[in-house]
């Protein structure tokens, strides 16, 4: 971890930041190993303090790493003035993303003479390469994704309702070890299946839907993001027309990473397959995004991305046809680039399952 806060450090000094605020939970987690619901960070070019609350006296204690702790009674920000902890003429970098509002008008107030710089990414950027370590959790979160597909799929049929289905695959993550809910699981059949983030409903499955199911499993915090679409009964040709070319797009994709590849160059493996296809207008969205402990993270996959695909990145590769008012098809896996090529991480058929 100490590692972490060293390439924290040299991302502060290309940005000429004297002192860095991390106030995103994740991120606090990252760099020191904090699992609590309220913290804060500051690192400068030689300390590190990480500040919280009295309730999380005992668990600081024991998770923190890499920084001197802080309790504090009510107001987190008293230690950076009382210790002076950020003193006049710094640079004080923060999470523009993360730090809120309401704290951010009172640092304002409580020094004038510093200068903060909003930064978007800093850690997010540090995080894209994982190490042997965030690999075997999500590696796992992975394996889970797939053992809760096999307990799930013989629960889908028509007559369930889509918010049954998304109880059964909290409840089997659960069981099977997710540590909490990576997001709230999409279930959207039937016409609904055409909403790329619908919200599970009370529908109930009829023959002719597909049904789109976007779930998550977290291990060590890492987490894993999944969907498979599955027909209830013989669906319309050209939604089976469509699920092959999202099935092959998603194949295709897979193969093709490697790193130093570009986001918007794997982007557009999927896409040209799903155009030639004739899907152009259906594939809205962007291809996949980054994975590790926030569920959606860098680099992006998508048209607009320059982001670069490094070694040992783990990201979704998610494409996805739908037809508003008849119904939709997604098949996400998530992917870890290595040096020579890529591994799936997600062991879970492709393959279009009909229930009856
Ligand atoms: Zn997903
Ligand atoms: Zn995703």
């Amino acid at each position: 971890m100490q590692d972490r806060i060293d390439r924290v450090r040299k991302q502060m000094r290309a940005a000429g930041l004297t002192s860095f605020l991390v106030s995103s939970l994740t991120h606090l987690r990252y760099l020191f190993g904090f699992t609590g619901s309220n913290g804060m960070g500051l690192i400068t070019s030689d300390l590190c303090f990480f500040v919280t609350d009295w309730r999380y006296r005992d668990q600081a204690a024991e998770e923190v790493r890499n920084a001197e702790i802080v309790i504090v009674r009510r107001d987190m920000l008293a230690p950076l003035k009382d210790r002076q902890l950020v003193q006049a003429g710094d640079q004080l970098g923060f999470e523009a993303q993360h730090l809120s509002f309401r704290l951010f008008s009172q640092l304002h107030k409580l020094f004038d003479n510093i200068k903060f710089v909003a930064t978007e990414h800093l850690i997010e950027k540090i995080a894209i390469p994982k190490e042997p370590k965030e690999i075997a959790s999500l590696r796992r979160a992975g394996a889970m994704a797939g053992a809760v597909w096999d307990q799930v799929l013989p629960f889908i049929r028509r007559g369930v309702t889509e918010m049954d289905v998304a109880a059964e695959v909290l409840y089997r993550a659960r069981k099977l070890g997710s540590e909490i809910e990576a997001f709230d699981p999409i279930v959207a059949s039937g016409p609904r299946s055409a909403l790329p983030h619908g919200r599970s409903s009370q529908r109930r499955l009829q023959p002719g839907d597909f049904v789109v199911i976007d779930y998550g499993c977290v291990a060590e915090g890492y987490a894993a993001d999944v969907t498979r679409t599955v027909a209830v009964g013989e669906p319309p040709a050209k939604l089976r027309d469509a699920y092959a070319a999202v099935k092959s797009a998603c194949e295709l994709a897979c193969e093709a990473a490697r790193p130093g590849m570009k986001g918007s160059d794997l982007d557009e493996v999927a896409r040209k397959h799903l155009e030639a296809c004739g899907f152009k207008e259906e594939f809205n969205h962007s291809l996949g995004h980054g994975l590790g402990l926030d569920v959606h993270s860098l680099p992006r996959l998508g048209p607009e991305s320059k982001d670069i695909i490094p070694a040992n990145a783990v990201v979704t590769i998610e494409p996805g046809v739908y037809f508003p008012g008849l119904g939709g098809v997604r098949i996400e896996d998530d992917l870890l680039v290595t040096e020579t090529g890529n591994e799936v991480l997600t062991p879970m058929s492709r393959e279009l399952i009909v229930v009856e």
